[in-house]
């Protein structure tokens, strides 16, 4: 690849994900490595990631992390889903790697890369949701990312239902406790202990269930699997029309492993949505789609944020 390239790292509650992003959003040489275990890995993996990727020809470095990541310092300050506290991601990457370095959630993004190159491009008002692991969120306003004072987009930590599941967190009942791949991986367990013989558990062949282990037999029409991904539809739509009552977006776009069930899941949150949504049939109605951009998803808006760090220094 020819021209300025940015080095872009999506560092997420279970996978590392970074590219080689050219300005107009394409990615190459994909490397996808487990997330770092511990807080000092946190500092040398994903800079491994950058060292392995790094050519004569790159210009600046965008890192995206799981987390409460404060844009303006570059550091995470903290996240449910990743180890570690107060890491200064940015200033370690400038000294080591001498170039600009763009820091923040990863959702935001993902979201900056949907709007810029994928299903929400030429919208304004867009909220992205990831449903991986648990819920990250991204907040397009006036065509720009909305962080709030920081960490603004932290949807999965509504409060949905007080007496409910206790989140990693430490709150109980947080909309991404009954929303998320974690979810989808509890149900599945509770499917095959209620039914040993059943498709799920067949699909499991013998390993812990887990979410994955539900698509193929949803889609062949098990009652069970339909069932698991109806309720989460149904608590996703639930919580869309709450976000929809505060925020008003044109369009909701859905990502991370849960939105690959694709109708499974979505079918169910727009009926949902719709009932639950204030002014239904008064009011425009924001639209529910699917990704467009895939697990590359945040690495590539990572390196486009990268690229926009050189271009307004
Ligand atoms: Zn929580």
């Amino acid at each position: 690849m020819s021209g300025p390239v940015a080095i872009g790292v999506d560092l997420g509650g279970t996978k590392m994900v970074a590219g080689r992003v050219t300005p107009d959003g394409m990615i190459s040489d994909l490397v996808t490595r487990p997330r770092p275990t511990n807080a000092a890995a946190m500092l040398i993996e994903p800079f491994e990631i950058v060292a392995s990727l790094i050519t004569p020809s790159t210009v600046a470095i965008g890192l995206g992390v799981a987390g409460l990541v404060d844009s303006r310092t570059g550091r995470l300050a903290w996240g449910p889903n990743v180890p570690g506290e107060n890491l200064a991601f940015g200033d370690l990457a400038e000294d080591r790697f001498g170039l600009p370095v763009a820091v923040d959630n990863d959702a935001n993004y993902w979201a900056l890369a949907e709007v810029t190159v994928g299903v929400a491009a030429g919208f304004d008002h867009v909220v992205v949701l990831t449903l991986g692991t648990g819920i990250g969120g991204g907040i397009i306003f006036n065509g720009e990312v909305y962080r709030g004072n920081a960490f603004a987009g932290e949807f999965g930590h509504m409060v949905v239902d007080p007496g409910g599941l206790v989140c990693t967190c430490g709150n109980r009942g947080c909309w991404e406790t009954l929303v998320s791949g974690r979810r989808l991986d509890e149900l599945a367990l509770r499917i095959v202990e209620d039914e040993p013989e059943g498709a799920v558990a067949q699909s499991a062949g013998g390993d812990r269930a887990a979410g994955r282990h539900l698509l193929g037999p949803a889609l062949s029409g098990d009652r069970a699997a339909v069932e698991a991904y109806h309720q989460v539809g149904d608590w996703l739509g639930r919580g869309l029309a709450s976000l929809a009552a505060v925020l008003d977006p044109q369009l909701f776009v859905i990502g991370g492993a849960v939105a690959e069930a694709d109708g499974l899941v979505l079918g169910p949150a727009r009926i949902a949505f719709q009932a639950a949504l204030e002014g239904a049939g008064h009011r425009p109605t924001p639209t529910i789609v699917k990704r467009q951009l895939g697990a590359t998803g945040g690495a590539v808006g990572a390196g486009l944020a990268g690229h926009w760090l050189v271009s307004n220094p």
